[in-house]
């Protein structure tokens, strides 16, 4: 869905829309919706500004992704607000010397006519997956001797020290 900025001078533009899994593309970003995602909310120019869009709204959608640790799949349950404001990019590109101040941080930009509800959700949703992604809190990893996932196995593995098993190695490669 388009978010026209022509639009919004008329009037603020309401959307309530779902998207099916593989409709936002994630595959650059080693996440994938797990779910529908749903988004509702309103974009509107804001009063008295250059250009200035406000977006808010609210999103729910379960995202997965490969555990850090076991490797397992991974699940965040997103429900949640957003409150964003973009501004046209063209101040910018008039003036590339301009530097971005760190008040602006949570700026966005847009070009042209407006921005894609995609790319803003999609966005959205990257900000809002956590930097480290493990499938629990108490997720046990993998046995790094036998490789078994620790979750779903429990091995007899003993973690020896490093070095240990490196001399080992080569007493057998010794023969
Ligand atoms: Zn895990
Ligand atoms: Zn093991």
């Amino acid at each position: 869905m388009f978010l026209s900025v022509k639009e919004m001078e008329v009037r603020k533009v309401r959307f309530e829309e779902t998207f099916q899994p593989g409709e936002i593309d994630f595959s650059a970003d080693a996440v994938k919706q797990s779910g529908p995602l749903r988004a509702e909310g309103v974009a509107e120019l804001l009063a008295n500004t250059d250009g200035e869009v406000r977006i808010k709204g609210l999103l729910s959608v379960t995202m997965e992704a490969e555990c850090d640790r076991c490797l397992g799949r991974a699940q965040f349950p997103l429900d949640t607000g957003f409150d964003l404001f973009y501004r046209p990019s063209k101040a910018l590109a008039v003036e590339p010397e301009v530097a971005i101040d760190e008040g602006e941080a949570e700026m966005g930009f847009y070009t042209g006519l407006g921005m894609g509800l995609e790319d803003v959700l999609r966005e959205q949703i990257l900000l809002l997956l956590p930097m480290q992604r493990v499938c629990s809190a108490d997720c046990k990893g993998i046995c790094p001797v036998c490789g078994g996932n620790r979750n779903e196995t429990s091995c007899d593995c003993r973690e020896e020290p490093a070095n240990d098993r490196w001399s080992a190695l080569r007493k057998i490669s010794r023969g």
